[in-house]
């Protein structure tokens, strides 16, 4: 896995290139539980399901259908509080799908059975730039330093520097004159 504080990048992100008038920032709570969510299945490992099994560590947690009933569960409990349905599960969605995307990125572990039910195989990107967290914590070894400094690099600058890039652009046509014509 990428680690835990990590994976919250995308929905905070998400969140602020979308702005309030679409999605209230009480809602980025949610895109970071459903970010962090798919890595509930290291509890697997407690009742003796190996990391390779389907539903291990990475298995079916991690699934492109995970991520959208998630997302769907969350829109349903939110309906009637949020208007935007389509703008709510779509961020839920790309926030809970980003967490295998980016274990898919790490050098490390096992690959993620994104297309769970469907197949079991497991995939990675063929360039893995992120260095896998250690499960179970040791985050103040050596190695632990390591993978917060290439978290820091491979995730949370982009995202930032994305975002930031996003809201620039939004300032500069919104200041445009061809804006209001
Ligand atoms: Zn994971």
């Amino acid at each position: 896995m990428a680690s835990l504080f990590s994976h919250p990048a995308v929905p905070l992100a998400l969140g602020v290139m979308l702005g309030g008038k679409r999605l209230p920032a009480r809602y980025w709570v949610l895109g970071t539980i459903a970010s962090m969510a798919p890595d509930i299945d290291v509890l697997a490992f407690r009742f003796g399901i190996p990391y390779e099994a389907p539903l291990g560590h990475r298995g079916g947690t991690h699934s492109i259908l995970f991520a959208a009933i998630l997302a769907a569960l969350f829109t349903f409990r939110e309906w009637r509080h949020w208007p935007q349905h389509s703008v709510l599960f779509l961020y839920l969605f790309v926030s809970a799908l980003s967490h295998p995307l980016l274990d898919m990125l790490t050098d490390g572990g096992l690959g993620i059975a994104l297309l769970y039910p469907l197949s079991t195989e497991r995939f990675f990107f063929p360039w893995r730039p992120i260095a896998v967290s250690p499960i179970g914590g040791a985050f103040f070894s050596q190695s632990g330093l390591e993978v917060i400094g290439s978290e820091l690099k491979w995730i949370w600058l982009p995202s930032v520097g994305i975002a930031a890039i996003w809201l620039a652009m939004q300032r500069l046509l919104a200041r445009s004159p061809h804006a209001r014509s």
